[in-house]
């Protein structure tokens, strides 16, 4: 069952061709929003814009790699061709190491900041003048658990999660005049490609579960509600803010 708060809205919402931003883009279209879905490979964007068209969802799908400005210029373009922007979802981050922190050879330091801060911090910013224009802005960017809690192994993407927390605080306060909301959404352990080394592996995540009081991993549609409640008038009240879902996991600074 699905609300219908975000009618004539319309959504920007990047790496949503699977797993969390594919339940986000699919829930926000349930909810009445127009979004643009995007990924960088035209095969998956083709896939899951099928899947929602085939629900009867008002999707469009475009190639995007949130480091490409062209590739990021596009997205906007076809909103504004829809009639503008509401609703940004920041979602898309990479994970090309598995090291601790100061182990991390510079240049996947470069990349792992360029695509998880740097590109959600442009997109932002180029998002902002279309997001003026509307009566409710939102930009939510997708945070982590590991902002809070980083885990020894996964150390430089835990540092990007954490330095989008203070993005969403020091957004928030210049994007209030504009009554555009900023916060983030933090998941824990939620079940999809990305944490699929983590979930599908019985050992691991025997050693995991006793971390989430919850005792379950997450799924997908355990995040996208929070995501519709915060573009919808809802949370017209709620900036600032980084909202854990993580099934207890400890989430303190
Ligand atoms: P996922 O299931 O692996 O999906 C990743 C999506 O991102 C795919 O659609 C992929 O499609 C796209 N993508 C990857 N790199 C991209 C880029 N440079 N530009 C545009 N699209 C790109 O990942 P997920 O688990 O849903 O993760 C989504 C977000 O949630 C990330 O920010 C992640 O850090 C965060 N998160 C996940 C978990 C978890 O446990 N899963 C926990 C906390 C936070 P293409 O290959 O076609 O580009």
């Amino acid at each position: 069952m699905s609300l219908k708060r975000l009618t004539g809205r319309i959504a920007v919402v990047t790496a949503s061709t699977e797993g969390i931003g594919f339940a986000i883009a699919q829930r926000l279209a349930e909810e009445g929003a127009k979004v643009i879905i995007s990924s960088r490979k035209q095969k998956n964007v083709e896939k899951a814009t099928q899947l929602l068209l085939g629900k009867g969802l008002d999707v469009t799908g475009l190639t995007c790699h949130v480091g490409k400005q062209e590739d990021r210029q596009r997205l906007f373009e076809e909103a504004k061709k829809k009639g503008g922007l509401d609703i940004l979802v920041s979602n898309a981050a990479v994970n090309p190491v598995v090291t601790p922190v100061l182990d991390c050879p510079e240049e996947s330091w470069d990349k792992i900041f360029d695509i998880n801060v740097k590109s959600s911090f442009l997109l932002a910013k180029e998002a902002l003048p279309l997001l003026k224009l509307s009566k409710a802005g939102r930009i939510i960017f997708i945070s982590s658990i590991a902002g809070f809690q980083p885990s020894e192994f996964l150390g430089v993407y835990g540092v990007t999660k954490t330095t989008l927390l203070g993005l969403v605080k020091a957004a928030s306060l210049q994007c209030a005049r504009d009554n555009i909301t900023v916060n983030s959404i933090c998941p824990g352990l939620i079940e999809t490609k990305f944490s699929d080394a983590i979930t599908s592996n019985e050992e691991i995540l025997k050693t995991a579960l006793p971390s989430i009081p919850l005792q379950r991993v997450g799924k997908p549609g355990d995040i996208s509600g929070a995501a519709a409640f915060l573009a919808s008038d809802d949370g017209a009240y709620v900036t600032g803010e980084n909202i854990v879902i993580s099934g207890g996991m400890t989430s303190r600074l």
